[in-house]
């Protein structure tokens, strides 16, 4: 089951604190102001600094 909008709009960006958001296949959230992306396994996204990957990628 998909995060549900609700739990989204808790998550922030653990780099900048700023609002996250899916990606077009859900399976990364992205933050639009860092350009990095982070993994979201087994419907639980990973929100580590550490663990960012850059969109440009
Ligand atoms: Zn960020």
């Amino acid at each position: 089951m998909p995060i549900s909008d609700k739990l989204l709009s808790m998550l922030v960006c653990p780099t900048c604190r700023k609002s996250l958001a899916y990606d077009i296949d859900k399976t990364f959230l992205i933050c639009d102001n860092c350009r990095v992306k982070y993994d979201v396994i087994d419907d639980i996204p990973v929100l580590l600094a550490d663990d960012a990957r850059k969109l440009d990628d």
